[in-house]
């Protein structure tokens, strides 16, 4: 959007990649060409040593390597650290947020917690996380006050996340660490494609671009539990609605059973 208004945009990144925890590298390297293509600089492996100004407004960014990048606005996106001092000082046991189980409980089950500042084991991945989104927040929030009411649910909602970057409309869905392959569905030179990661046979997660059906359709399929074949998706989005349907009648009948 700034580029768009004429601005020139420098992005100084301290790690390798774009994005790196929120997508896989190669949606990173795509967003990465695609917005240089439009005159986006970006600096990877650097980061903003000090800013420069006069009369209290910004004038430049000094950059790790020493660059000086004359700048009349800086935005700083550099994620959040969880404020866990309140929940440590009670005796709540704390890692990367505070640690809570399955049904968003703590270690002192009478305290719950939820959001940014909560870290769980996933039920998706087996892997310890943190998720900073909205849906995870509201997901959490709904599941802790049925805990409240005395239901022992566990959570099992599908992370989901979008974000608009200029003409790319970027969608996820799952969580794709541990992916050990990929299939594209669509085209990436008409910006309009969708990357199913996998890890063996199972479908970890949808990441999509300018293709809401396919990453609605994802929320669906992750949502049910079912991992379609990487021939079903090679099928396209017809194949994969017939193939959730058959196995959502399959669930019906095991469950009716
Ligand atoms: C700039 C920005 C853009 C974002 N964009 C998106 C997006 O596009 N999509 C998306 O899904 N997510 C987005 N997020 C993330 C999303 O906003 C958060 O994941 C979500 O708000 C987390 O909800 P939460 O309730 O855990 O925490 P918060 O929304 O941070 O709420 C926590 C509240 O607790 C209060 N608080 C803290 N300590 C105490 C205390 N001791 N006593 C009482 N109150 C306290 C705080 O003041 C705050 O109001 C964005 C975040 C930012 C900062």
């Amino acid at each position: 959007t700034l580029r768009a208004a004429g601005r020139n945009v420098t992005v100084v990144e301290a790690v390798d990649r774009l994005l790196g925890r929120a997508v896989a590298p190669i949606i990173a390297a795509y967003v990465r060409q695609r917005l240089e293509a439009i005159g986006v600089r970006i600096l990877t492996g650097t980061t903003v040593a000090r800013l420069e100004g006069d009369s209290g407004r910004v004038s430049a960014a000094i950059t790790s390597s020493g660059e000086r990048l004359p700048a009349q606005m800086v935005i700083i996106g550099i994620g959040v650290v969880p404020n866990v001092e309140l929940a440590e000082a009670a005796g709540i046991a704390v890692s990367n947020g505070i640690r809570v189980d399955q049904h968003m409980q703590s270690t002192i089950p009478e305290i719950l917690a939820i959001g940014d500042a909560a870290a769980y084991r996933h039920w998706f991945t087996g892997g310890d996380v943190r998720l900073e989104s909205v849906q995870n927040a509201t997901d959490q929030a709904r599941l802790a006050a049925r805990t409240i009411l005395g239901h022992a649910e566990p959570f099992t909602a599908v992370p989901w996340f979008w974000s608009d970057i200029g003409d790319m409309k970027l969608q996820m869905v799952g969580l794709t660490q541990g992916g050990d392959h990929h299939l594209v569905l669509g085209d990436l030179a008409e910006n309009k494609f969708s990357i199913y990661h996998y890890a063996g046979d199972r479908l970890l997660g949808i990441e999509s671009v300018n293709r809401p059906a396919d990453h609605m359709l994802g929320r669906k399929m992750l949502g049910a539990g079912f991992s379609p074949t990487p021939q079903t998706v090679a099928g396209g989005p017809d194949a994969l609605k017939a193939a959730l349907a058959a196995f959502n009648e399959d669930e019906l009948i095991r469950a009716r059973a």
